[in-house]
């Protein structure tokens, strides 16, 4: 049956934690929204293990992309506890920060790279002795080359808080793929039509679709352009007893390999026999230029379950629950798409990557300054300008190479 017509302030196309993020602080700023979406929170958002990591992912190279994630890590707490009382929905964050590990001589010379270009860029961690590290973090592995701690990293249940942005957004999620933008005379975006063939009027549409191909709803739009590819990556989720209460995430390099472990509180664990003193524990993730397939490849699940034993040989015991495989929304300067594009009453939220969970509260908080007209939020004006949607414009696309 086809889905009711509607009439919106903002249509949102694609509910993962991007687009309901935006979903919802737009309605709480007074904005009537839609969301169009088959599969809310099927996405990426899906196999995301949640790092909050603002500190621990900056990385060579990505100076704007640390600047983006730091003005949005300082966002989380005050998302999440609005989030919280708005629906009764508890969204827990976990501040123990983390421990980076490195396991041979090879990844402490890695790591310590790393903790270079911190100090460079001012962040905040330090090298401890592996003992220190022990002390904070009982469960690590017995043979590792290095430690430091990142106090400032948080971390918080994706699937968890997609729960509660879709409680909180109730019927304004509609069940539909979008097929078909509608522009009027004067080039405006000013409906979307879904597959059910309902026609969404709107006041402004917001791209949100995550790695989902935008070609067909922008068919008609040879303005902008999202180049939004997806890179597969796997997760892990693991149900651990009360003898390894982790508090820590503990991340790492196995012999150049990248790994982590992101522990949830007490009383997450989904196994079956889990109990009280039972948690959720994520092991991720890989890496790999290519869509999602749904296909969790039996050599990568073996690969970060071993370098996830050499950091936690606790995990041994834990019951394996959940095996995710997703595609992240990567684009090719790492940097997301968030805000107006050049075509008028058309926003971009799309292209986060391997941090859309991390930068959703300040795309949202971007996005909505852009629908009301606000002026975009203080702290984050020269990082949002790195991530204007209209840098891919096509006059200005990188082409082929001279
Ligand atoms: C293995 C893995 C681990 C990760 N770990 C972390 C982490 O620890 N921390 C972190 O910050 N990030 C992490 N990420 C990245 C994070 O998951 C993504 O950046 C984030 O989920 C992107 O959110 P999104 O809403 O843009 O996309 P998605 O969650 O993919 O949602 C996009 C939605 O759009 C919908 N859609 C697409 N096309 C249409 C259409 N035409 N009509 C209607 N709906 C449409 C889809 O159905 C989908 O639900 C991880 C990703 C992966 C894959």
């Amino acid at each position: 049956m086809p889905t009711p017509s509607s009439t919106s302030d903002v249509v949102v196309v694609g509910g993962g934690i991007v687009g309901l993020a935006v979903a919802w602080r737009a309605a709480t700023a007074g904005l009537s929204v839609t969301v169009l979406d088959p599969a809310p929170g099927d996405g990426a958002t899906h196999a995301a293990a949640g790092m909050l990591a603002a500190v621990s992912e900056a990385d060579f190279g990505e100076r704007e992309l640390a600047r983006l994630n730091l003005a949005s890590a300082a966002r989380w707490p005050a998302f999440a506890a609005d989030l919280a009382v708005a629906t009764g929905h508890d969204v827990p964050l976990l501040r123990a920060g983390s421990l980076a590990v490195a396991y041979d001589a090879d990844d402490l010379a890695l790591l310590r790279r790393v903790l270079a270009l911190h100090r460079e860029w001012g962040l905040a961690s330090a090298e401890v002795p592996v003992a220190d590290a022990r002390r904070r973090e009982p469960y690590l592995g017995p043979r590792l080359a290095g430690a430091a701690v990142v106090e400032g990293d948080l971390a918080v249940n994706p699937r968890a808080t997609h729960a509660a942005l879709a409680h909180a957004l109730g019927d304004a999620v509609v069940r539909r793929t979008a097929v078909r933008l509608e522009r009027d005379a004067a080039g405006r975006a000013v409906a979307v039509h879904d597959d059910a063939g309902s026609r969404h009027a709107a006041g402004a549409v917001v791209l949100a679709t995550g790695a989902g191909t935008t070609s067909a709803l922008l068919d008609g739009v040879p303005e902008v352009r999202v180049p939004v590819r997806p890179v597969k990556g796997v997760t892990l989720r693991l149900d651990a007893g009360p003898e390894l209460p982790l508090e820590h995430v503990v991340r790492g390099t196995v012999q150049g390999r990248p790994v982590y472990v992101v522990p949830r509180g007490a009383g997450t664990g989904a196994g079956p026999g889990s109990g009280p003193g039972h948690r959720e524990i994520v092991v991720g993730a890989t890496s790999e230029e290519r869509p999602d397939d749904r296909r969790a490849e039996a050599g990568g699940v073996f690969a970060l379950l071993r370098d996830a034993r050499a950091l936690v040989p606790g995990i041994d015991e834990a019951a394996l629950v959940d095996v995710t495989p997703r595609a992240r929304p990567a684009t090719p300067d790492n940097l997301p798409l968030v805000g107006a594009t050049a075509v008028p009453g058309l926003l971009a939220a799309v292209g986060h990557g391997r941090n859309g969970v991390l930068l959703a509260p300040l795309t949202a908080d971007a996005v909505v300054a852009a629908l009301t007209g606000a002026p975009p939020p203080d702290d984050t004006h020269d990082a949002l300008a790195a991530a204007d949607p209209r840098r891919f414009a096509p006059a200005t696309t990188e082409g082929a190479l001279p």
